[in-house]
């Protein structure tokens, strides 16, 4: 035993353990064996498999839990479905009293919900007692404010549906919260799916609301992927995923085409940046709480450490000596900074990927402390040296384990920031306030932290660019995951996507043989018509087709009025390219002011209006409408165009009112460069009200215009041409509207596609959209009144032609 004297000089201290004997008797009284919450009741299927949830610190066995099938999903989703019809009546402000018991009750039972979380996951708690538990109660406070909120501030939204919702295990309870508070705030019912090494956390959770939530509101089943992906098929309006990149990318593919919202929270290797300046044993503190928070379990994880290279020496020799200090050891002893890991099979691919980065050439360094010898620990790792396309470098590990490169110059810092195909998160170390806010505005991520690492709260969203996926949990931003815009129906699709592996055909095209000439029809002379063939506008200049093809235009009545470009791959390449180019050249559209990108719109409304009257010829022409309708399509486009300079700047963003001392800053970014295939109703209006929002929000575009009707956007060049639209902005090319768009899809440097064409179209554009996760929207071959402004414009645009990056600064001492 030591003595007081040795105590004192050594600074040693002993374990500060927390019982688990609460949460033992209510395993216990539950005899270790737990149904499905279906309808506010426990539901134990008959002849139902169930599997094991163990203590990863000590492999002890916890409870068993049903692995539901397609039967017991069905029946949580009806389940669900009966609750809907009341609870989405039932209005926001008797909700929020809801909302705000399940907050008052979390805080209740803090204690036996962090230390069950603890014992189930094997997290310290420290961490679910300090941090998971308090974020589930603000959770639910802050969206009881939505929905109290709701009638007033959203009343252009309504409720999604029914809602499935698949968790991981890393933080099993503040997932629940991130995806049941907003659902439910905005009148959703909810089945959801913990992860299968943690399911027991949500079990109490569903206690905890059986006393207080309406039968079927809240549903929970348990249960492996195979129950997950049941859920994802079964009758339900959204699926809210958070898990891997993999899993996300065969939930986008089966839902494609369904119509069924979808919001995919995924994985990340987010960089954490230390310039010379910082204050670098803060920054040391950063990289401990950065990457060794939850050992390493963390999708936002500063896995990546960029220091730059006059400082890394030292830096690296701080955060070695910081490392032999660290304690691993039983998750609820209060006096531990990591604890285990959630399984054996995470923990053999943790310890693949250090010796895959051993393999890779890298010096590792784990310190030389002690571990319990018995349950799944993993020391502090650190992997230095390796090249920045390594493996180990490129790849999640999810795991205590960072790895480190070194930079000269901020632009460096920065390109090695974004060398990765995710972007969820950032956190950058500099004691000036310019190059740190510099880096922030650069860096892809949906969060970047300035001289701090991994905040949360209710009040700011968070998700990822990229493949880390699409969509927003928290904030203001967060609702509109689990709202539809109150004039739209769920949309149902006119179209019955292939059964997965059927090979399918989509966007094959045959250049048609070459057109005969053009009309000949006089024009009021004797002479024939001055023949003319619209080409591709690219990079600010008229191009011919790169194929030599053309395409015939009909009237209504079937007579050619002309011929434009038939548009194939390297067109589409050559005017994404063109987009890059635009986006990026300094300053890029995106660096312009809202003021300038406003006055270049006026100017384009104004252009078009002076050519009024051509316009309104050219609709009635190729539609066969009244002058009177076409007449009213013009006008409207100029009208829109207006609009459109209005939220050239005024959609930037906001502050947003989180728990940090200091600002939390949400930016809506532009998605970068965007592709966007128009329908064939209004082909005026319909192009102008895709180009203008997407343009205002400092996105370059690669557009398709109708492909029955394209003379309108053909003849569009000359009105940009006219209104200093700066070349590459805007890149039109016309020809087989599937064939380009399946281009652009699959396009590596396309961010975001917007589809307005058939249902089938719809569908293949989402399942392709997988492949790299890109951000789309579209249309399901669905009705949409391009006339009226609520369906025509406004924020539902907005909000697609951009996504949210939120800075945190803290500020003070
Ligand atoms: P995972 O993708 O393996 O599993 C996540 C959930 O999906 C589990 O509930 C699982 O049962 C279920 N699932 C698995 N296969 C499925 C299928 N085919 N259909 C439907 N559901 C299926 O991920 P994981 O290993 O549990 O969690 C780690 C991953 O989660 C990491 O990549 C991490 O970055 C990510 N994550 C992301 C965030 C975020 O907000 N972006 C937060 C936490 C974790």
């Amino acid at each position: 035993m030591s003595t007081l004297l040795e105590i004192f000089k050594t600074m040693e201290y002993g374990p500060a353990p927390e019982s688990p004997s609460a949460v033992n008797a209510w395993l216990d009284e539950h005899n270790r064996k737990f149904g499905l919450f279906i309808n506010n009741e426990w539901v134990m299927p008959k002849g139902a498999k169930y599997f094991a949830s163990h203590n990863p610190s000590n492999e002890e066995l916890l409870a068993e839990t049903v692995q539901a099938g397609q039967k017991e999903v069905d029946a949580a989703v009806a389940a669900a479905r009966g609750a809907f019809e009341s609870w989405n009546k039932t209005p926001g402000v008797v909700r929020a009293r809801y909302l705000y018991a399940i907050a008052r009750n979390v805080q209740k039972h803090h204690r036996l919900l962090a230390v069950l979380e603890s014992m189930d996951n094997g997290k310290p708690i420290r961490e679910s007692r300090d941090i998971d538990v308090p974020l589930l109660a603000r959770h639910f406070y802050y969206y009881a404010g939505w929905a109290q909120l709701m009638e007033t501030e959203l009343r252009d939204y309504q409720s999604v549906g029914v809602v499935g919702q698949i968790i991981p295990w890393n933080f099993p309870l503040l997932m629940l919260g991130w995806k049941i508070a907003p659902a439910i705030a905005m009148g959703n019912t909810v089945v959801l799916k913990p992860a299968e090494f943690t399911p027991l956390t949500a079990l109490l959770f569903t206690e905890i609301c059986q006393g207080i939530l309406p039968p079927g509101v809240v549903n929970i089943i348990t249960g492996d992927g195979r129950t997950g992906a049941a859920l994802v098929s079964a009758e339900v309006d959204k699926i809210a995923f958070t898990g891997s990149t993999e899993v996300g990318r065969i939930l986008r593919r089966q839902t494609a085409g369904s119509g069924k919202k979808l919001s995919l929270e995924l994985g990340g290797k987010s960089p954490f940046v230390v310039f010379e300046d910082a204050d670098l044993d803060g920054a040391v503190e950063g990289v401990v709480d950065a990457i060794w928070f939850n050992q390493g379990q963390v999708c936002c994880a500063g896995s990546r450490l960029i220091v730059q290279e006059n400082v890394a020496a030292k830096f690296i020799h701080k955060l070695k000596a910081r490392m032999e200090h660290m304690r691993v050891g039983d998750p609820l002893d209060k006096a531990i900074d990591m604890g285990a890991i959630v399984d054996q099979s995470q923990w053999e691919t943790v310890d693949q990927w250090v010796k895959t980065g051993v393999s890779e050439g890298a010096e590792l360094f784990q310190p030389d402390i002690k571990l319990p010898e018995k349950g799944l620990f993993y020391r502090p790792t650190l992997l230095t040296g390796l090249d920045p396309a390594a493996a180990a470098v490129q790849e999640e590990i999810f795991g205590p384990v960072l790895v480190s490169l070194t930079f000269r110059t901020p632009t460096e810092a920065v390109e090695l920031a974004n060398n990765t195909r995710y972007g969820l998160a950032a956190s950058v170390w500099s004691d000036n306030i310019n190059l740190a806010l510099d880096a922030a505005s650069k860096i892809k991520a949906g969060s970047v932290w300035v001289n701090c690492t991994n905040q949360f709260d209710a009040a700011s969203g968070f998700g990822g660019y990229r493949e880390s996926g699409f969509g927003r949990e928290g904030g203001k931003e967060g609702l509109f995951e689990y709202l539809r815009p109150k004039w739209m129906e769920r949309p149902r699709p006119d179209f019955t996507p292939p059964a997965e592996g059927t090979k399918t055909t989509w966007g094959e095209h045959v250049p048609a043989r070459p057109p005969m000439p053009s009309t000949q029809r006089a024009n009021g002379s004797d002479k024939p018509r001055v023949d003319r063939t619209p080409k591709m506008y690219i990079g600010g200049k008229q191009v011919r087709p790169d194929g030599n093809y053309t395409l015939t235009v009909l009237d209504s009545g079937g007579e050619v009025i002309g011929q434009v470009g038939d548009g194939n791959r390297k067109d589409i390449r050559d005017a994404v390219e063109a987009a890059h180019a635009a986006h990026l050249s300094k300053p890029g559209w995106a660096m312009r002011h809202g003021y300038n990108r406003s006055q270049i719109l006026y100017f384009i409304a104004e252009n078009l209006d002076a050519r009024n009257a051509e316009f309104v010829e050219r609709i009635v022409e190729m539609t066969g409408r009244t002058r009177k309708s076409a007449q009213a399509e013009v006008d409207a486009a100029v009208e829109r165009l207006f609009t459109y300079a209005a939220w050239a700047d005024k959609y930037g963003g906001e502050v947003q009112e989180t728990t940090l001392r200091g600002l939390t800053v949400a930016v809506n970014e532009p998605m970068g460069v965007v592709g966007i295939a128009c329908p064939d109703e209004y082909p005026l209006l319909g192009f102008i009200s895709l180009m203008a929002p997407a343009i205002a929000r400092g996105n370059t575009v690669v557009m398709i215009p109708s492909q029955k009707h394209p003379l309108s956007a053909t003849d569009f060049y000359q009105v940009l041409d006219t209104s200093d639209v700066p070349g590459g902005v805007v890149n039109i090319v016309t020809g087989d509207r599937e064939h380009l768009v399946k281009t652009l899809v699959q396009h590596e440097d396309v961010d975001s596609i917007w589809y307005f064409g058939s249902a089938k179209g719809s569908y293949h554009v989402e399942y392709e959209s997988a492949a790299n996760m890109k951000r789309t929207w579209v249309g399901y071959g669905l009705p949409r009144d391009w006339m009226s402004r609520e369906q025509g414009e406004g924020h539902e645009f907005l909000h697609e032609a951009t996504q949210v990056k939120n800075i945190w600064v803290p500020t003070g001492e």
